[in-house]
């Protein structure tokens, strides 16, 4: 475990390793050919890393561009300072138009009416409004649907306050091999590229791969790819784990607050419905819960690492605070130990010495994905960046 600054205000914090976060950075460029650029995906507030700080860190090791879910993450880029072009990946309300503009955010685009009045805005701002086309080829959740693009661009391109800065696609597939379903999305997308060309009308930057694509499929590098997941540290499934090697970027940790030596069948948490089985059990106390990511889904079920050892986290996890068990000095015990103290420092997700918990572990035992597991530890927690 690095040596940590420790919040004054709260014993429990994600630590954010901007060293791996520069590593993973240097490692999908590595994969791509020169030219291509690297977009870094920092929507939800960077994966729950902190937009602003990874934002930051990934541009000066090599990421070209960024892109954000909101029109409120873009602004939030801009307030911090950062002047790379910011895509917004989806086509925001009409209403938001003149903060987009304000803030120089491009916009991804898909009807005409949104076009423009984009471009109206920015025309009468004395710019020109940068947007990228989105084109649904097939996973039926943003975009102009791939027969439609030329038309499309037939209807707005008069406007002088547009200028068409990239075309993209998206994924729903790119990490199953060899994937009939991708296979058809890329045809779709290259055809209506093509037709784009053909018609006369610039796409622009042109990219379509995502953490997965990006590993996967160099063959539609394109122009640039756009890299989420991958930046911190995570695979987005298991077919990319042998490909490229990453270093988790997300830590979890908390000092414990209080320890008790309980009765044999004392409860613990609310409903009670752990009760200490034996003697020589410590409860310890965590000050995290769920309204800090930490499921509730997880009770009972999850490790955590304090001293070398692999304790479990025991009785219902509540809003703030959580407990778990430690076996001492018992036939039980993982080996001899004399219990924990108020003060010691717990591993929720990263590793401490030898043993790790990662966040694909507690995915799994939540039923979810990685990358809903840093969302929800970004929501309330301070983040310490090491
Ligand atoms: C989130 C997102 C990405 C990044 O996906 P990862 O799997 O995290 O790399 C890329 N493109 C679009 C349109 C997205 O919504």
């Amino acid at each position: 475990m690095a040596k940590t600054v420790v919040p004054h205000t709260r014993w429990a914090w994600v630590e954010i390793d901007l060293a791996a976060l520069r590593r993973n950075t240097h490692a999908f460029k590595a994969l791509l050919a020169r030219g291509v650029k690297l977009m870094a995906v920092v929507k939800a507030d960077a994966y729950g890393h902190g937009a602003i700080a990874c934002a930051k860190t990934m541009l000066s090791s090599g990421a070209d561009q960024l892109a954000v879910s909101t029109v409120d993450e873009g602004v939030e880029l801009r307030e911090g300072g950062i002047t790379a072009p910011v895509l917004i990946l989806s086509e925001p309300p009409l209403e938001s138009i003149d903060v987009l503009v304000e803030y120089d955010l491009m916009p991804s685009i898909f009807t005409d009416g949104f076009a423009l009045a984009f471009g109206e805005a920015s025309a009468a701002a004395d710019k020109i409004g940068r947007y990228h086309l989105a084109i649904d080829t097939g996973m039926t959740r943003t975009g102009i649907r791939w027969t439609d693009a030329v038309e499309l661009r037939t209807r707005i391109d008069f406007h002088r306050g547009l200028e068409c800065a990239g075309t993209f696609t998206h994924f729903a597939t790119a990490d199953v091999a060899s994937d009939w379903d991708f296979a058809l999305q890329l045809k779709r997308f290259n055809g209506a590229i093509e037709a784009l060309r053909e018609a006369g009308f610039d796409p622009g930057i042109v990219h379509c791969d995502n953490t997965p694509g990006t590993v996967l499929h160099p063959e539609c590098h394109y122009d640039m790819v756009r890299v989420g997941i991958g930046l911190y540290g995570l695979h987005p499934a298991h077919t990319t784990v042998p490909r490229i090697e990453l270093d988790p970027v997300m830590s979890v940790r908390a000092k414990v607050t209080r320890v008790v030596w309980p009765e044999v069948g004392d409860g613990v948490s609310y409903g009670m419905n752990y009760r200490v089985p034996r003697r020589n059990i410590q409860i310890a106390t965590i000050p995290i819960g769920y309204a800090d990511g930490l499921s509730r889904t997880l009770s009972g079920t999850m490790p955590v690492l304090v001293r070398g050892m692999r304790c479990r986290q025991v009785g219902n996890i509540c809003m703030d605070q959580c407990m778990f068990s430690v076996d001492v000095n018992s036939a039980r015990a993982y080996r001899p130990n004399s219990g924990v103290e108020a003060g010691d420092v717990v591993t929720i997700m990263g590793s401490d010495g030898d043993d790790a918990i990662s966040a694909d572990e507690i995915a799994s035992l939540r039923g979810t994905i990685n990358y809903e597991v840093v969302c929800d530890f970004g929501l309330r927690l301070e983040k310490v960046y090491v």
